[in-house]
């Protein structure tokens, strides 16, 4: 069995550890004998829709997003959307994940079109969310650091991937962090987020396995360590909330 990542933007998206998200998912699999291909997909490239099984979208500056933005709005775009029609699994960090939504609205500037995959609309707010951010999930809790100014709202077929313990998540005010949509997953878990969050790396691996390889039950790893880390995230998150 093999595993095709995709790394999209990295020369442009890709702040406060987010690479590590591929770094986990591809050891995650080559753990259990999967071969894995990491290919970066970055502007000014023509993307191949058919070859991902899992797209990885990290965070950005609002610089890097009119960018990605832009290369967004082509066939690139095109391409993105048609591979996660047909079976591609995402996982998308904080600027990535605002313009896999409908827009992203920065505060001095003309709206980002997203390329509208998620349900959910983003608009920077004049604060900006800086600090530890703990959410509980029906799969487990999801420990890591937040840094960002957009106000992320979900609309009805984008469903929450957890409810903030500590933290702002997506907006601050409603309790809601990241989102969930069919095999696509939006965090604004920074840190990179998966080394931590051993459940959710193996949920998008089992996903993307799935769209050439049909449905996974992944044996499970000795996450001892990873569960460690995760707790301990978690009391020093709410030893300092
Ligand atoms: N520029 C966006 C914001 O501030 C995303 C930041 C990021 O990816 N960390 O909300």
């Amino acid at each position: 069995m093999d595993l095709r990542i995709a790394h999209l933007y990295p020369d442009l998206m890709s702040v406060y550890g987010d690479r590590g998200n591929v770094l986990a998912l591809a050891q995650r699999a080559r753990w259990r004998d999967i071969a894995v291909e990491v290919r970066a997909f970055t502007a000014g490239t023509a993307f191949d829709a058919d070859w991902p099984d899992l797209w990885f979208f990290g965070g950005g500056q609002d610089q890097g997003q009119d960018i990605v933005g832009a290369d967004l709005a082509g066939p690139n775009g095109d391409a993105v959307r048609a591979s996660l029609a047909n079976g591609a699994a995402a996982l998308t960090i904080c600027g990535g994940y605002q313009l896999l939504g409908h827009e992203y609205l920065p505060e001095n500037a003309p709206a980002i079109p997203g390329l509208g995959v998620l349900d959910v609309r983003t608009r920077a707010g004049s604060l900006r969310f800086v600090g530890n951010l703990v959410a509980e999930t029906p799969d487990g809790v999801l420990v890591g650091f937040e840094n960002h100014s957009g106000r992320t709202y979900l609309g009805p077929n984008a469903k929450p991937l957890g409810t903030v313990v500590v933290g702002n998540g997506n907006n601050g005010e409603d309790k809601t962090e990241g989102a969930v949509q069919g095999k696509i997953v939006g965090t604004y878990s920074h840190g990179s987020c998966l080394p931590k969050n051993p459940w959710l790396a193996d949920r998008l691996l089992a996903w993307a396995l799935e769209r050439r390889h049909g449905p996974q039950k992944l044996i499970p790893l000795d996450d001892r360590e990873e569960k460690a880390a995760s707790e301990q995230a978690a009391e020093v998150a709410k030893a300092r909330a």
